[in-house]
């Protein structure tokens, strides 16, 4: 059995969705369909959960919200018509999401991720019953009727396992299973959304809990590729990755797949194949437990912006007992989620993702660590980006720190911080943002070419 999960580009017209009925019923194997929300048909189009955020938005602020309203109709309308399905399924979706924006109205607190669970809970309706239309037996199955149990954090939900061993019961069907993605239900039967690009968090929780024999997660690329092709023209695809190479990958900058979405698979062990529905006869990617061991110690090259060095200095911090977890204390004080501790004999780096300390925490936060732990310095730099070496074998083998670092010389970027920690299969460097392509592309020749 496979479940299959389609991304927004996949579901994001008439065309499309005929593109993956065929790739469906071309497999009797493909039993279990988890779906996105239909997504941009061109570059300058705007995904159906971008404008359904918008509405919730505008009608929390009181604002006219007419034309987001107008323009989600109208997407899911063109879709129903042009597969020539009967007309009773817009008014379902129509009727969910009007109950959304009533929630939203009446200030209830499960409103706005009910309405953004509306572009998937679409997509499932329209697909299931494009199904049935052609002759297949196809069926809506609601995560709550799926058994997708969650914690309660609107925008941020967590699987509770309970839930796999409901799904479970999902291989007893006959039909062929459409289920929508980035949500599912509290205990109490409360509507909570995954965070963004949470579908492929569905797909893995499905793939686990009806322990299927691979979990096809396709998308718009033949393959991952082993560098972000906006920085280097042409790059290597990857056939085969560990879960734990795909982990790093996906944390820095490879938004082919979200990086939550590896844990349930991986648990159970399911095979990931990474495949594109605009070409699904290539290959792909596959991403498997274990691998013999490769010629290629690094993999991959990740690499993502957006990041700050909180630094902080205190001549004889390591004789200190409590230093660092008073000043990360101050943090979770104040919400603020860090990425990385690296730390010296008198000073530490915390590594933060830049939209996670705002200028106004930033205060807050700088007094604090300099009234409570009387630092000798506290500095704040922006305009960080990471950029991580990828592959499992790599840290036993001699010399790939010094390729890397003289990748970096070549190029003339200063390195900021060298983080290897304890994950045996990434190295990572944080550099100024201005040096992110010039480093990863002299990476690439050093690695790759
Ligand atoms: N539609 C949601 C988003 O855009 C979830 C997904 O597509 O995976 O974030």
């Amino acid at each position: 059995m496979k479940v299959v999960k389609f991304g927004g580009s996949s579901v994001a017209s008439a065309d499309q969705i005929k593109k993956i009925t065929k790739i469906i019923t071309s497999d009797e194997e493909r039993r279990v369909i988890v779906v996105s929300a239909p997504g941009k048909r061109f570059s300058e189009d705007v995904k159906v959960t971008d404008l359904l955020i918008q509405l919730g938005e505008s009608l929390q602020a009181g604002i006219d919200h007419q034309e987001a309203y107008r323009q989600i109709i109208s997407r899911f309308g063109g879709i129903v018509s042009d597969l020539g399905i009967d007309s009773s399924v817009m008014e379902t979706v129509k009727n969910k999401i009007d109950q959304s924006v009533e929630l939203i109205r009446s200030n209830d607190s499960t409103g706005m991720d009910s309405l953004k669970s509306c572009g998937e809970d679409g997509s499932a309706l329209i697909i299931s019953a494009y199904l049935s239309h052609l002759g297949y037996k196809g069926a809506y199955v609601n995560p709550k009727e799926a058994g997708i149990l969650v914690r309660d954090q609107p925008g941020g939900a967590l699987v509770l396992d309970e839930s796999f061993e409901r799904l479970y019961q999902l291989r007893e069907r006959e039909e062929t299973l459409v289920i929508p993605g980035f949500f599912g239900f509290t205990p109490d039967e409360k509507l909570v959304t995954f965070s963004r690009g949470g579908s492929d968090i569905t797909g893995s929780i499905v793939a686990a809990g009806v322990k299927a024999d691979l979990y096809e997660n396709f998308t718009d690329v033949d393959s991952v590729f082993c560098v972000n092709p906006m920085l280097v023209d042409n790059p290597r695809p990857m056939t085969t990755l560990t879960y734990r190479e795909m982990r790093e990958l996906s944390y820095a900058g490879f938004s082919v797949f979200h990086d939550e979405a590896l844990i349930p698979a991986f648990k159970e062990k399911i095979p990931v194949c990474i495949k594109n529905t605009n070409n699904p006869s290539a290959p792909g990617t596959m991403i498997v437990a274990e691998l013999p061991e490769r010629e290629d110690h690094v993999v991959g090259i990740a690499s993502d912006e957006g990041f700050l060095n909180l630094y902080v200095s205190k001549y004889l911090m390591n004789r200190e007992i409590g230093f660092g977890r008073r000043l990360l204390q101050i943090l979770e004080d104040e919400g603020v989620s860090f990425e990385h501790a690296p730390s010296g004999i008198d000073d530490m780096s915390v590594i933060i993702r830049d939209h996670h300390l705002p200028k106004d925490k930033e205060q807050v936060v700088v007094r604090r660590i300099k009234d409570e732990l009387q630092v000798d310095m506290v500095l704040i730099e922006r305009d960080m980006a990471m950029i991580m070496i990828v592959g499992e074998g790599m840290n036993q083998t001699v010399g790939i720190a010094s390729s890397a670092t003289s990748a970096f010389h070549k190029a003339g970027v200063n390195i900021e911080m060298i983080n290897q920690g304890s994950s045996e299969v990434s190295m990572m460097f944080g550099v100024k943002s201005e040096g992110l392509a010039s480093a990863v592309q002299s990476l690439y020749k050093t690695f790759f070419e």
